[in-house]
């Protein structure tokens, strides 16, 4: 299993989770995902993470590619929306228990619930990263309903890890030691798959070459790693961009103000304007001017992009 040779066709995609309005945050990484792939002539699919079921809001995936498009960010094909191919990651899950790299768990109905959300940074819904979990059920369970059987409990499925870390290089942030705490969810107990096994089956079955997403999803790749390899898949390259973050230097959100796409659209700004700011703070233009998004196309270069998080919440933009 190797990452992509630079002759494969480049296949990117854009994929917000429905849980809120997008700011300039997720606008900055979805620019620079989309310009990474349009500069190399590439594919783009549209992705709406909408299995993350309490955190999602019923109106936000139209909002969301209603923003996308005022942005002048485009996609090719259908969208698709993970929520109509629950099926894929259930036979997916399956897999990895027949091959012995998952097993039923019945511990921490918390933990296990929460496993559907992306892990972001700062943010107070999203589960904590850091909680190792101890191996409790490893080996403990034949099947998901021997585990039911045994203890009345519906299981989720964990990946068994047995290595502590899976080395990557990232396009952006360089060689990682890929350090993975600990067995991880990937089929939550009402059957729904966690975000690990979903990002991954979908990457894998749209033939996705490159993922650029936030750095606060980098501890996530490793654990995505060790699933492209048990599932026998080939994995795309990663580059994870700064986050935009507010004063305090947290992931850009609610308490930083306002600065939801919607509300600075309904506030006279043009997408020029936050287009124009987004390159600017992304060091692709040496002013804030306004300008399209294939303005930028011909001259993108991820290298040009600051390394440090920028701040997203002093933006200047009119409103
Ligand atoms: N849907 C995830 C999020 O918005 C992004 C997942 C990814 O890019 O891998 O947090």
């Amino acid at each position: 299993m190797s990452q992509q040779n630079a002759a494969d066709p480049v296949v990117g995609r854009l994929a917000p989770s429905p849980t809120g309005a997008l700011h300039l945050g997720n606008a900055r990484t979805f620019l620079l995902a989309w310009l990474s792939v349009r500069s190399k002539g590439g594919r783009l699919s549209l992705r709406i993470e909408d299995i993350d079921g309490p955190r999602v809001k019923p109106s936000a995936a139209a909002a969301a590619i209603e923003d996308l498009r005022w942005l002048g960010l485009d996609w090719d094909g259908e969208i698709v929306v993970q929520s109509t191919r629950l099926e894929v990651y259930a036979k997916a899950a399956q897999c990895l228990v027949a091959v012995g790299a998952a097993y039923p768990c019945v511990c921490t109905r918390k933990e296990v619930e929460e496993a559907a959300s992306a892990p972001h940074e700062g943010d107070a819904q999203a589960p904590s990263d850091g909680a190792v979990y101890p191996g409790t059920c490893r080996g403990r369970f034949a099947s998901l309903e021997d585990a039911k059987a045994k203890t009345g409990r519906d299981a989720a499925l964990r990946m068994r890890v047995d290595l502590g870390e899976l080395p990557f290089d990232d396009r952006f942030c360089g060689p990682q030691r890929g350090a993975i705490s600990g067995d991880f969810v990937v089929q939550k107990r009402d059957g729904g798959p966690a975000y690990q096994l979903a990002v991954v089956v979908d990457d894998a079955a749209f033939g996705v070459t490159e993922v650029v997403r936030a750095d606060d999803l980098l501890p996530s790749t490793p654990r995505q790693l060790l699933l492209y390899r048990a599932l026998g898949l080939r994995p795309p390259s990663f580059a994870h961009v700064p986050l935009v973050v507010g004063h305090d230097g947290l992931r850009l959100a609610k308490r930083h103000g306002d600065t939801s796409l919607r509300h600075l659209r309904e506030c006279g700004a043009s997408a020029a304007a936050v287009v124009g700011f987004l390159a600017w703070s992304s060091g692709l233009r040496s002013e804030a001017e306004p300008c399209s998004a294939r303005e930028l196309v011909e001259s993108f270069d991820l290298a040009r992009v600051p390394k440090g998080p920028v701040r997203g919440d002093d933006h200047g933009l009119t409103v």
